[in-house]
């Protein structure tokens, strides 16, 4: 298998019920600053009870584009308009 993280496949990582539930696409990742938690979100703001725990890989299963920010530094966070729009990363 090619993963092209650097974290192991089964890192814990944050998602959202509406990605995981209703299909919502991936448009905010972030990678924390403190802890390295990678977050992937569908863009919304969220309650505590939506969020989820997913690993690394799921993630990656889930929406292989997710790929192209593999190497987004702790304390950067990446948003994009749509599925089809590029990365527009930033630091935190
Ligand atoms: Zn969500």
């Amino acid at each position: 298998m090619n993963f092209p993280f650097d974290d192991a496949p089964n890192t814990a990582a944050i998602t959202c019920c509406h990605i995981m539930n209703q299909n919502m696409p991936i448009l905010h990742v972030s990678h924390d600053e403190e802890d390295g938690m990678w977050q992937f979100l569908c863009g919304r703001s969220h309650d505590t009870n939506e969020g989820r725990i997913i690993s690394l890989h799921g993630i990656y299963v889930h929406d292989p584009s997710v790929a192209q920010l593999a190497d987004l530094p702790c304390g950067y966070s990446a948003d994009r308009q749509d599925i089809t729009a590029a990365w527009n990363i930033q630091k935190d």
